[in-house]
C-alpha cells in the first residue's frame, strides 16, 4: 500500500467434498481471476491439479489485496498442501508474481518496497520474477531466487536447483545516461540560472518564445544536480517499482525528469487510481526535476493539484480502499511562451497578441504556483554568433563539481536547524540571522519602499542571493549578489 509493505499469509486447505476453488480475504477482480490463472499454470507445468476442495484464505483478512502478484504463492501453497512440492520450512520465505497460463512467472509492480518490507519483518529468502530481479539488487542481506517459471520453485524445494540469474550483481543508478550541458551552446544567462536554481533547489520559469532551447535547459537540469545518495536512490526505485516503470531492465534510475504534457489530468499529476492508488508525475519526479512545458495550456486544477507536494514534499490520496502517501520533493520548472501567439520577443516583432490576451494568457500561471517560483528568467533565442560557435559549453560534471560544494555550504550552515536548503529557509530567520551584507539590505529596502519588491518578493530575492553567495564561497550575500538575484525576477516581467 503506497511504499509500504505488509506481509500477507497464504494457507491452503485441501479436502474432501464437491470440487471447487474458494478465495477469502478481500480480494479485488484481479486477484479473484488467480483461480484461473493458478488452476492452468499448475496443469500446464505438468503438475496434477487436486480435484478437491480447494479453500485459499489470504490474511489478514482485513487488509484490502489487490492484483496479481499473489499467484505464485497461492500455487506453491496448493503443491505443497497436495503432496506435490516439500519442503522442510517455508515460514522465512516470501513468494512474489503473477502466473501465466504456461506456468511463466510475470513481472509485477512494487518488487521492491515488497523486499524491504520483508526484510524488516524477518523473512530471510525470496522468490520473485526474474524480470524483476534488476531492482531487487538495491536490497542487501535477503537471499533472493528469481524464478522465470512455477517449475523453477518445484525445482528448487525437490531437486536443490537454484536457477541462474543474468543480472548484474549491483543495480547502481546511471549517471552516464543523463543528458549533457555541454550540448548547449551559448544561453549563458540560463545556464547561470539553472546552476543556482541546482544550489538552493529553487522552482524556476523559463519564459521565451519557441525554439529558444527551454526544454533542452530543463532536460539537463538533473546532470547538475548533486548524485543520489544510496537511500534517495532506494526510495527514488521503490516510487519506479510501485508505478510499473521498473520492467524495463534499461531503465536505470538517476535523479528522474519527469514531463508531463499539458493535457495530463490531475489523478496522473499527483496519483490516483480506484483499485490500486499509483504515484503521479509528481511522485516519479521525487528528488528529480518534474518540468511543465507550455503551462499555461495546462488546465488550471492540474496546476493547482500541485500545490500540496509543492508545500508538503508529498502527496496524500484518500480512496475507499485507503489513504496512502507517496513522497513528492521535487525541483519544478516551469516554461511558458510570453504571449499565446509565442512570437513576443525582442522589440514584440511579430507578436500579434492584445495586452489583455498576453495578460490573460499569463495570469493562468500567476497565483499559488507563481508562490513558489524563486528565479525568473527569459530565454532568448541562440544569437547568430552563438549558432557559429564550434566549441562545447561546459561540461555537466564541471558545474555538478561547483553544486555540489555550494550545497556542501549551505548545509554546514543550516547544521541543526530543520532544512537544507537555501530555498526552504523560513522568512523568519530571513529576517534575522540569514540577512545580507548591510549595503545590500538597503538596496532591498530601497526596492521594497519603491513598490518594485512585494515582502514575499524581498525572502525570494535573499533565498536566491544566499545561493548565489555559496557559488562564490563567500560568508555573508553581497550587494553584487543580491543585485544578480533581483535580476533573476525582473526580467520577466509577468505582473505577478
Ligand atoms: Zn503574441
Amino acid at each position: 500500500m503506497g511504499l509500504e509493505g505488509h506481509l500477507i499469509t497464504i494457507e491452503v486447505d485441501v479436502g474432501d467434498g464437491v470440487p471447487t476453488f474458494t478465495l477469502l480475504g478481500l480480494p479485488d477482480a484481479a486477484l479473484s481471476e488467480s483461480r484461473e490463472r493458478v488452476k492452468s499454470a499448475i496443469v500446464n507445468s505438468n503438475f496434477e491439479w487436486p480435484h478437491r476442495k480447494i479453500t485459499v484464505a489470504l490474511s489478514p483478512a482485513y487488509l484490502p489485496k489487490s492484483g496479481s502478484s499473489f499467484d505464485l504463492a497461492i500455487a506453491t501453497a496448493i503443491l505443497m498442501s497436495h503432496g506435490l512440492l516439500t519442503a522442510d520450512s517455508m515460514t522465512q520465505t516470501i513468494f512474489i508474481g503473477e502466473l501465466g497460463l504456461d506456468g511463466e512467472v510475470r513481472p509485477v509492480r512494487g518488487v521492491l518496497p515488497a523486499l524491504l518490507a520483508a526484510r524488516a519483518k524477518g523473512i530471510t529468502r525470496a522468490f520473485i520474477p526474474a524480470a524483476n530481479a534488476m531492482e531487487s539488487r538495491l536490497v542487501e542481506n535477503l537471499e533472493i531466487i528469481s524464478v522465470d517459471s512455477l517449475t523453477q520453485v518445484h525445482d528448487f524445494y525437490t531437486d536443490g536447483v537454484v536457477p541462474e540469474s543474468e543480472m548484474p550483481a549491483r543495480f547502481t543508478p546511471d549517471i552516464s545516461l543523463l543528458l549533457d550541458m555541454e550540448d548547449l551552446v551559448g544561453q549563458e544567462g540560463a545556464r547561470r540560472a539553472l546552476e543556482i536554481a541546482a544550489v538552493g533547489g529553487h522552482h524556476l520559469l523559463l519564459m521565451g518564445p519557441p525554439g529558444t532551447g527551454k526544454t533542452m535547459l530543463a532536460q539537463r537540469l538533473p546532470s547538475i544536480l548533486p548524485a543520489l545518495t544510496s537511500a534517495e536512490a532506494l526510495e527514488v526505485t521503490a516510487i519506479h517499482s510501485v508505478a510499473g516503470k521498473l520492467i524495463d531492465p534499461a531503465a536505470a534510475i538517476a535523479r528522474p525528469f519527469v514531463a508531463p504534457h499539458h493535457s495530463m489530468t490531475a489523478p496522473a499529476m499527483v496519483g490516483g487510481g480506484v483499485h490500486f492508488i499509483r504515484p503521479g508525475a509528481a511522485s516519479l519526479a521525487h528528488h528529480g526535476v518534474l518540468f511543465i512545458d507550455e503551462a499555461p495550456e495546462m488546465s488550471p486544477g492540474v496546476l493547482d493539484a500541485l500545490r500540496q507536494p509543492l508545500e508538503s514534499g508529498e502527496v496524500t490520496i484518500t480512496r475507499s480502499i485507503g489513504t496512502i502517501t507517496y513522497p513528492a520533493s521535487f525541483l519544478l520548472v516551469i516554461a511558458a511562451n510570453p504571449c499565446p501567439c509565442g512570437n513576443f520577443a525582442g522589440k514584440g516583432r511579430g507578436c500579434t497578441c492584445s495586452a489583455l490576451q498576453v495578460r490573460r494568457y499569463l495570469q493562468k500561471i500567476s497565483g499559488p504556483l507563481m508562490d513558489r517560483i524563486d528565479i525568473r528568467v527569459f530565454v532568448d533565442p541562440p544569437s547568430r554568433v552563438d549558432m557559429l560557435q564550434t566549441a562545447l559549453g561546459e561540461d555537466s560534471a564541471t558545474i555538478r563539481a561547483r553544486v555540489e560544494s555550494a550545497r556542501a555550504r549551505s548545509l554546514a550552515r543550516f547544521h541543526g536547524l530543520g532544512w537544507s536548503l537555501n530555498s526552504e529557509i523560513p522568512a523568519k530567520a530571513l529576517r534575522k540571522e540569514f540577512r545580507a551584507e548591510r549595503s545590500a539590505m538597503n538596496l532591498i529596502h530601497d526596492e521594497l519602499e519603491r513598490g518594485l519588491l512585494s515582502a514575499r518578493g524581498v525572502h525570494k530575492v535573499l533565498r536566491v542571493a544566499w545561493s548565489i553567495c555559496d557559488l562564490q564561497g563567500a560568508a555573508l550575500p553581497s550587494l553584487e549578489n543580491v543585485e544578480e538575484a533581483l535580476s533573476l525576477r525582473s526580467s520577466v516581467k509577468v505582473g505577478i
